[in-house]
Order: C-alpha cells, then structure tokens, then sequence
C-alpha cells in the first residue's frame, strides 16, 4: 500500500531526521518549515494531522528539509524572522535577528522617550536586516534615523524592510565603515549590535552560524572588543549632551565594554532574559 503524507506523519518524519542531524529544535524547526509551505499559521498543522499534502507541496517541504538538513538557519530558508513582534525579510547577508537584541531595543525606547524630544534622532551601526532602527521606528511614530552598513547588500534588505514597515521616509541609509558616513551630525543615541565574537571563539559557533551568518557581522577581533573600542571613542563627537550610545554584548564583556566608556558621565549595564548582561548605556 503506498503511504499517504500527511501533515502528522510529515512532522513525525521530520524530527526524527531532524534529530539524527544533530538539530537543535527538530519539532519547532519542522513545523516552521512545514507551516510556511503551506502558508498556514502553525497552530493549522495542530488541527489537520490527517490532512494530506498535494504533490507540488510536498517537493517544496522537502527541499526545505533538506536545506535546514545542511544547517541553513530556519529564517534564511522561509527568508523572515520575527522581531519585537513585527516580521523582517532575511536573507544570507543579513544576520538573522536574535530575541536578546531586543533587550538593546526596549532599552533604547525607553530611554530616547525619556528624553521628552518632539522628534528624537538616532543612529543605528551595522544595520543589518534594520531590525533594530526599525522597530525603534515603529515604536516612536516621530523618531528619525540614520543607518550605517560597510554591506551593500545588507542595505538593500534593510531598505526593503523600511518600504514594507512604512518607515522610509523617516530613515537615511548610508553604506560605510561605522561611524564614518555620519561625521558632523548628532543625535539623541547611537545604538549598535556590532560583531562581537573574539576570534577564538569563532570556531566553537553552532554549525548555522559559523557557516552560513554572515562572518562580517559577528567577528569583533582578537578580543570582541575591536568594535566597541571604535565606537566608544568617535560616539560623544556624534551624540547631543545628555544622549547616549547603547551597544550589545557578548557574554562576559560588560565590564570590560563599560570601562571603554570612560569618557562618558555614566554607563548602566543591562542583562538579557537568561540573566546575563547583554547591553551597556553609556551617557554623554
Ligand atoms: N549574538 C550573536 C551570536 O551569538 C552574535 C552577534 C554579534 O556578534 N553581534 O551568534
């Protein structure tokens, strides 16, 4: 008898091969893939178990399959992730959003809100997929930004974005080398997620990182620290009395980040959901 491929079946299938590759979340993973295939929401697959897949449906969820089977990130392979709730096209030049960089998010809301400006500005440093000034965009309706990425094609994704959140005509794209492009402005923050991974570290990354992100968005030097140097040295020439330059962080650079800072009147350091420290504020 030949065997029917439905949406159960599919799923049990897809762990268990998931699982023999060494797939960190196999169950997730699969109903991500097998969702977007259909283009259903998740929570479809629950309540048609017994739902057969039509042919051209099936070919697509197996090369997907197979993708994530050679380790592409599920975001690379459905080409989004979710950011502070809101959806962003990825593509392989792009690093692929991560929940704790909302912590830098929220952080910066809050904080440029305080400021109590009509219409603050900032900056954003190696934009990547825009995650991060896009959603500080949607979120302060009257906020303007400047956006630094050295990748062409990193910008391109970004631009993309802002179109499809309706942000455009509140964000300037500059292609550049950090804070270069933005010489003789100023701004109520500078916010970044620089590459923050020392060298030697590079190696022990998850397959999905360290071959397919993008190694200029995540190699920060001998250190991790090349990035923050740079930016906590040219940030105060750039920032308005009273603004601030919040940055990610690797595990264990907080301290050693802050004390880069040392020209500033004050830094708060912040930690992420699993308790580490994750962001620093530094003030002008
Ligand atoms: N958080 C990323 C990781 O763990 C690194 C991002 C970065 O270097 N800014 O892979």
């Amino acid at each position: 008898m030949q065997e029917i491929w439905t949406i159960g079946r599919l799923l049990k299938w897809t762990v268990q091969y998931f699982t023999q590759k060494g797939i960190e979340s196999p169950r997730l993973d699969a109903e991500v893939l097998l969702a977007r295939v259909l283009g259903r929401e998740r929570i479809y697959l629950y309540v048609h178990f017994d739902e057969p897949l039509e042919p051209a449906e099936l070919a697509r969820y197996r090369e997907a399959v197979k993708q994530r089977a050679l380790r592409v990130p599920v975001a690379y392979i459905i080409g989004e992730k979710e950011f502070m709730g809101l959806p962003f096209k990825v593509t392989a030049d792009t690093l692929v959003p991560r929940p704790d960089t909302e912590i830098l998010v929220q952080a910066a809301i809050e904080r440029l809100r305080a400021l109590g400006r009509s219409a603050p500005r900032f900056a954003d440093i190696g934009t990547g997929s825009g995650c991060i000034c896009l959603s500080v965009l949607h979120f302060l309706p009257e906020a303007q930004a400047d956006t630094v990425d050295i990748s062409a094609a990193a910008r391109a994704v970004a631009e993309e974005n802002a179109a499809a959140l309706g942000a455009s005509d509140r964000i300037t794209f500059h292609t550049g080398d950090l804070l270069a492009p933005l010489a003789g402005r100023s701004y109520d923050a500078i916010l970044s997620n620089p590459p923050y991974i020392p060298d030697r570290d590079l190696a022990a990354l998850a397959p999905e990182v360290r071959l397919k992100e993008p190694r200029t968005a995540l190699a920060g030097g001998a250190d991790g620290l090349d990035f923050y140097r740079r930016l906590t040295a040219g940030a105060p020439a750039l920032l308005h009395d009273g603004g601030f330059l919040a940055v990610e962080v690797g595990i264990h650079q907080a301290a050693a980040v802050a004390a880069l800072a040392a020209a500033f009147s004050r830094t708060e350091i912040l930690k992420d959901y699993n308790g580490i420290e994750r962001v620093v504020v530094a003030w002008k």
